[in-house]
């Protein structure tokens, strides 16, 4: 058990009322959890203080060798008053592997959940209530020695800020523009594409301007060496219903493992469809487009759950998947999983944890 001093805000903040649109990632809540790490030391000092302005050396490792890790999740509160995470342990487990990846020191899982539940239930008031809001909670952590030289830190900083935000989509599921890119690559295998880190972002933005000057809301990537296997979206990972079976990229090194991922492939299994995960040549899906096979395409992540896709663009190629319009199982996926996140459905696969 951690030992979490807390001190609470003397001016807590106006709260954003439900007319608020709580555009994502804009509004933050009173509190957030600190926790120190140092070389023999080890993780230390863990705190819950009023949401502020850090202050570090500007020779600060992270500033200049991107030594950062990130995660996010989400609270919900129920109808009767309950809060929820969602699956937070595979978050946990993703962090630390994150963490062994680029050499921060790992953080004992139970402190993890204890600091993410401490810090929900102190502004529990912030969990928006209205249809498809969440607080959205982002924990992340930072080398902090100042030091210019390549190794990893010897301290860090481990925080866990909170958002409310608005339903990813206000007026129900929109397909959204999908670019293949064909230019820049994200990730490789040996590389750091499975880890959870701001690098990969850095490393993705040049394209994600490029598609959007074409009018294309982001960018999916084909692998680094050959450049024609399907890997990702953005901040999303990636599903074809092709000819009535469910088909996903495998985890081969470079894709970030996907939480609602996970979660989609179990509950398609559950209903009875046959689940592939493997590799996809951009070739196939070219060819299943053309053959009218191509039936769904959707994104998965924690923000929007799914995002239905309504358009492919591969070079010249302009796919139309479900004439723009939203699949059968892209709907059905996302009304499960958010029924379960709120505590509406059964919750038959014990995803969530109750924080109170
Ligand atoms: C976080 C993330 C995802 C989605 O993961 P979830 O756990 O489902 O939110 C997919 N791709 C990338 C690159 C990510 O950073």
């Amino acid at each position: 058990m951690l030992n979490i001093r807390i001190e609470k805000t003397t001016t807590p903040k106006e709260l954003p009322g439900n007319d608020n649109p709580l555009k994502f990632g804009t509004i933050f809540t009173d509190h957030m959890f600190v926790m120190d790490y140092e070389t023999g030391k080890g993780w230390h000092d863990a705190r819950i203080e009023p949401y502020q302005p850090i202050s570090l050396e500007p020779s600060a490792m992270v500033f200049h060798y991107g030594q950062e890790m990130f995660e996010g999740l989400k609270a919900y509160k129920t109808e009767d008053g309950r809060i929820l995470l969602f699956r937070p342990e595979k978050n946990i487990e993703r962090a630390n592997n994150t963490n062994v990846r680029i050499c921060i020191p790992e953080i004992p899982e139970e402190d993890f959940l204890q600091a993410i539940k401490e810090v929900v239930k102190l502004d529990e008031s912030w969990i928006p209530t209205k249809p498809g809001t969440s607080l959205y909670i982002r924990p992340f952590i930072i080398a902090t020695d100042p030091f210019l030289g390549v190794r990893p830190s010897d301290t860090y900083k481990f925080l866990i800020i909170l958002s409310p935000v608005g339903a990813y989509y206000p007026e129900g599921l929109n397909p959204v523009k999908i670019w293949i890119e064909d230019e820049y690559v994200r990730a490789v295998k040996g590389g750091i594409g499975e880890a959870k880190t701001g690098a990969n972002y850095v490393a993705s933005l040049r394209s994600q301007v490029k598609a959007h000057e074409e009018g294309y809301s982001q960018v999916l990537w084909l692998d680094g060496v050959e450049r024609k296997y399907i890997e990702e979206v953005g901040a999303m990972n990636i599903f074809f219903k092709i000819g009535g079976k469910i088909v996903t990229p495998a985890l081969n090194g470079s894709i970030l493992p996907g939480v609602t991922r996970a979660s989609v492939i179990q509950l398609c299994k559950e209903w009875g469809l046959t689940v592939e995960e493997r590799k996809i040549d951009i070739n196939e899906i070219k060819e299943a487009y053309d053959n009218g096979t191509l039936e769904e395409v959707f994104g998965s992540g924690t923000a929007a759950v799914i995002s239905p896709v309504g358009q492919l663009r591969w070079e010249d190629k302009i796919m139309q998947v479900k004439d723009g319009g939203i699949g059968e199982y892209s709907q059905k996926i996302y009304d499960t999983i958010t029924g379960i996140q709120l505590g509406k459905l059964e919750d038959t696969f014990n995803w969530t944890v109750q924080v109170k």
